[in-house]
């Protein structure tokens, strides 16, 4: 892999951080050194600050109407389709996955939103509101949804050009300027993001990158009195740092944090395909999927096939340097990471759940995790509670539809699910009361840019994509004219 180094990009400019530092990236496949990137500071998220403050307050993106944002933003998503292909061989390369996967989900996603997004950006409306008037005299009272302002972007290493875009296609079609902030291990696909607004005409300033540490460039940006909200994604541990550093200066927060997302399959569901759902929400991306199906609840009656059904599928993938033919899951991305899930894997093992397939990995070269099935398991274990964040299924047994549900909701994270079933009844029945952001029925994890995308309880707070995602980029004010 050709060493590469990455620069900030801040109205306009590359640049490097204000002290020269740099931090190094690391190939997660040879584990060998890959290049650098500037390690932002202080100053730098200031700079950013600014260029995206003057556009967002009488600079030239500001004076632009909804119609021409969109045209912008389509011009945008016309550039990216021309270079899909390199931008997802970035995200593959950095973080050591096949390059298809990016280039079947990630690309067409992050098109399909910055292209829906295009398209609400002239259509953002305010509504009149009857009402008994002021003081006896006759009023109208109208509300504007205007731009909520500038948005610091906090984005993580697994998907990252599709996860920038569901934040930058929404809020550029609302009006904000953004600083996008990307992960340590993934700067390239943020980075080109940012070269390619300039190239659709998009003025400078209105996106800036400011590569880096996250407690550095990251925690900067949540207390920076010139950002007025944060939209974070990634862990819950980093996710509550943030909400109390930017909660402190009453700046708008949206969260989507992780999950371990159940999937409940019923004896009269179609097993191969729910079978096939399942594998999909484990091994996808080595399972390093925030929406991962990894709590695989199955009646009882069907347990035993199921679970020897992904063991097999487990076995028979072939894991290894993502660059060779054949391979169909790489490296995870980070040594960190590594080790974190082996941990896991040991936990598991030694609270008592049945290895079927899979089991800890040696490190050696390249960071290669084994795809990994339990049986029998309870969801009082380690493995059925904490979310994994890489190729691990934790299958557990259930008798009833009332214990089915009682399972999946007792868990803190609440931000996918999916049901398998025949029975319509059933499915809308379960998928009602499943606490849960989204719920698939008879297919795992239908992300769409057209819709609302989040999680409850500690999966996170706000939606994006959708309508909803572009209104989260708003505030709504209202407006009152004495009639009399
Ligand atoms: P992470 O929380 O460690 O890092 C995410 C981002 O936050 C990175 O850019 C990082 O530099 C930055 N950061 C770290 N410390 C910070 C601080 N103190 N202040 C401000 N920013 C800081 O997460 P990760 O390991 O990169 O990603 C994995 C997690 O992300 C998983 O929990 C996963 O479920 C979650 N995730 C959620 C979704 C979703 O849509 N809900 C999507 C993808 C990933």
């Amino acid at each position: 892999m050709a060493s590469k180094d990455y620069l900030h990009f801040i109205d306009g400019c590359a640049v490097a951080a204000s002290d020269g530092q740099t931090l190094p990236l690391i190939d997660p496949v040879s584990e060998s050194l890959a290049g650098s990137l500037a390690a932002g500071t202080a100053e730098d998220v200031d700079r950013a600050v600014r260029a995206a403050r003057r556009e967002l307050d009488g600079g030239a993106w500001s004076r632009l109407s909804g119609a021409a944002r969109g045209q912008l933003i389509q011009r945008l998503a016309d550039l990216v389709e021309r270079d899909a292909g390199l931008i997802a061989a970035m995200d593959a390369q950095a973080i050591g996955r096949p390059g298809i996967e990016p280039t079947l989900l990630d690309l067409p996603n992050a098109l399909g939103t910055l292209r829906t997004s295009a398209g609400w950006a002239d259509k953002i409306e305010g509504r009149t509101i009857p009402t008994d008037g002021y003081m006896g005299m006759a009023t109208l009272s109208y509300t504007r949804r205007e731009p909520v302002g500038v948005v610091a972007a906090i984005v993580p290493w697994n998907t990252p050009f599709m996860i920038t875009c569901w934040k930058v296609g929404p809020l550029l079609a609302a009006g904000c300027t953004v600083v996008i902030k990307p992960a340590e291990e993934t700067p390239a696909s943020a980075l080109h993001l940012a070269l390619l607004c300039r190239e659709a005409g998009i003025p400078d300033g209105v996106v800036n990158v400011v590569t880096g540490r996250g407690n550095v460039v990251g925690a900067t940006l949540c207390e920076h009195p010139g950002v007025d909200k944060v939209t974070f994604t990634g862990s819950p541990a980093v996710g509550r740092q943030i909400q109390q550093l930017a909660g402190a200066h009453f700046k708008r927060v949206s969260l989507e944090l992780g999950g371990k997302s159940p999937q409940i399959i019923f004896a009269d569901a179609d097993l191969e395909r729910a079978v096939q759902g399942c594998a999909m929400g484990l091994f996808f991306n080595q399972g390093q999927v925030c929406a991962a199906g990894s709590r695989i609840l199955v009646h009882r009656e069907v347990a035993q096939q199921v679970a020897q059904a992904l063991a097999a599928i487990a076995d028979a993938i072939k894991v290894g340097d993502p660059s060779q033919q054949g391979v169909q899951m790489g490296a995870v991305a980070k040594r960190q990471q590594f080790d974190s899930i082996n941990a896991h894997i040991r936990r598991g093992i030694e609270e008592g759940a049945q290895l079927l397939a899979g089991g800890p990995s040696e490190a050696g070269a390249g960071l290669f995790v084994r795809p990994t099935i339990f049986s029998g398991a309870r969801n009082d274990m380690s493995i059925a509670r904490e979310e994994i964040f890489g190729p691990v299924g934790t299958i557990i047994a259930f008798d009833t539809q009332e214990e089915a549900i009682s399972l999946a909701n007792d868990s803190r994270y609440g931000l996918g699910a999916t049901v398998w079933t025949r029975d319509v009844a059933r499915a809308h029945e379960i998928a009602h009361a499943v606490k849960a952001g989204a719920v698939g029925i008879n297919c795992w994890a239908p992300i769409d840019p057209h819709l609302p995308w989040g999680g409850v309880k500690s999966s996170g707070i706000g939606r994006e994509c959708g309508l909803a995602g572009v209104l989260a980029y708003t505030e709504e004010k209202v407006i009152t004219v004495l009639m009399a």
